[in-house]
């Protein structure tokens, strides 16, 4: 296909891959790969104190050995503040500075800084302006402790990186209306979202750092591999002997 498909798998390296996270990758490189597109590598660094040192190498070995095999360089953000900031600055317009901690922009939503700091209190993160019929309320773009926020940085790297397909988790739908209203706003085209269901534990919870989700074979194992296609609907044949020549089969 010649419509210049360029999907992106954007893990945060705040651990090891799990199940879950290699749902996300194997079913965005495939579609990548079936429309003969590109697949990128983004590594969203951008929440520092979150990240866990080793993870973003430990996570891109695995990738390899799964047979996931990524077009260009891999992207880290911690490495491209000066575009976020320039969205920040380009977005002026539209942004005002908010002295609400987050519980009580839950409890006034939509927050009581649109209309200016009450005199009182000290500017603590950079707000969007939404419309009132949008679900999502107004939202941070650079929060109170200096970071960019995630809204922001995905949307500047998916517009740099001219991504045209984010194929990720279902758990990242709420994220996905203000993501387009920003594309909007920055004047940049609106990729096509794609939401995969979300693989979950015995209990019923979404597989995660937080619920304690093991962490994958990081050496590729075959099992592991077909049960994340299984998972995405795929019916893996059993003639590959490794996880790079079943990735290939499933391509068809
Ligand atoms: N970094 C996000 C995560 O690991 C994913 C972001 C995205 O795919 O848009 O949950």
């Amino acid at each position: 296909m010649a419509d210049g498909y360029r999907g992106r798998f954007a893990p945060s390296p705040t651990g090891p891959l799990h199940f879950g996270s290699l749902v996300a990758a194997v079913g965005s490189w495939l579609d990548a790969r079936r429309h003969n597109g590109k697949w990128l590598v983004r590594i969203e660094d951008i929440d520092e104190p979150r990240c866990v040192p080793g993870a973003d190498t430990l996570i891109l070995k695995t990738l390899e050995a799964y047979g996931l095999e990524w077009d260009e360089e891999v992207v880290r953000q911690t490495r491209r503040h000066p575009l976020y900031a320039a969205a920040v600055e380009a977005l002026k317009a539209h942004t005002f500075p908010c002295a609400c901690t987050r519980k009580e922009v839950g409890d006034r939503y939509p927050g009581t800084c649109r209309n200016g700091i009450p005199p009182d209190r000290e500017p603590r993160a950079i707000r969007l302006r939404v419309p009132d019929d949008m679900a999502c309320g107004d939202f941070v773009l650079r929060r109170a402790d200096g970071l960019y926020a995630y809204q922001l940085v995905v949307v500047v790297d998916d517009a740099a990186q001219g991504i045209t397909h984010v194929v990720r988790g279902a758990d990242l739908l709420d994220s996905t209306p203000p993501q387009i209203y920003l594309h909007q706003l920055l004047n940049a085209p609106v990729p096509t979202y794609i939401h995969l269901p979300i693989a979950t534990n015995a209990a019923g919870e979404k597989l995660s750092k937080q619920t304690k989700a093991p962490a994958i074979p990081p050496n590729g194992d075959l099992q592991t591999l077909k049960e994340a296609l299984r998972f995405l609907g795929e019916e893996p044949l059993h003639t590959a002997a490794t996880c790079r020549e079943l990735l290939v089969q499933t391509i068809r």
